[in-house]
C-alpha cells in the first residue's frame, strides 16, 4: 500500500508506464480553445518539482494530463486552472481529506476515478490525480483568456 497524505492507493506502475506510452497526446494538447493551448506550452513551469516526482512516481507521463481547464484569469497574466491525470491502481483509503499544497500556488489531491480518461486508459482500474494551480502565467501571444 502507498500513501499520499491520507489517501491509501495501489499502483500499478507498469501498466500506467504502458498506458501513457499508447497514449498519442493529453487532454490539453488535444484541445484547440486558447485556454488549453495557453497550458499546454506552460505547463513546464506550472507543476513544482515535487508534483513531477509524485508523477514519475506513479508512472504518469506528466505532458499527458487527462484534461485540464481553464477557471480565471486572477490578474493579468495570471490564470487559475484545473486538471487531473490518472494511473493504474485502487483507491483503498479516501476521504474529505485537504489537498495537498506542493507550492504556494499548487495543490493536488486523489479521488475516485470520475472525470474522463485518456482512451488508452479505459477499462481499466483508474485513480484520479487532480490537481489546482493558482499562478499559471499567459504565454500565448493573443488576447488573454478572462
Ligand atoms: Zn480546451
Amino acid at each position: 500500500m502507498t500513501t499520499f497524505a491520507q489517501w491509501e492507493f495501489t499502483v500499478d506502475r507498469e501498466a500506467t508506464v504502458a498506458a501513457y506510452a499508447r497514449a498519442e497526446i493529453g487532454g490539453s494538447a488535444s484541445c484547440n480553445c486558447n485556454g488549453c493551448r495557453n497550458f499546454a506550452v506552460a505547463r513546464n513551469s506550472v507543476y513544482p518539482p515535487a508534483f513531477l516526482l509524485f508523477l514519475e512516481s506513479l508512472g504518469i507521463d506528466f505532458q499527458k494530463d487527462g484534461e485540464a481547464y481553464h477557471n480565471a484569469c486572477l490578474s493579468p497574466g495570471r490564470h487559475d486552472y484545473g486538471g487531473w491525470f490518472h494511473f493504474v491502481g485502487t483507491l483503498e483509503k479516501t476521504g474529505d481529506f485537504p489537498p495537498v499544497a506542493m507550492s504556494e500556488n499548487f495543490e493536488a489531491w486523489l479521488v475516485s476515478k470520475g472525470a474522463p480518461s485518456l482512451e488508452s486508459f479505459h477499462g481499466l482500474p483508474l485513480v484520479e490525480v487532480a490537481f489546482h494551480a493558482t499562478a499559471v502565467p499567459w504565454v500565448l501571444d493573443e488576447p488573454e483568456a478572462m
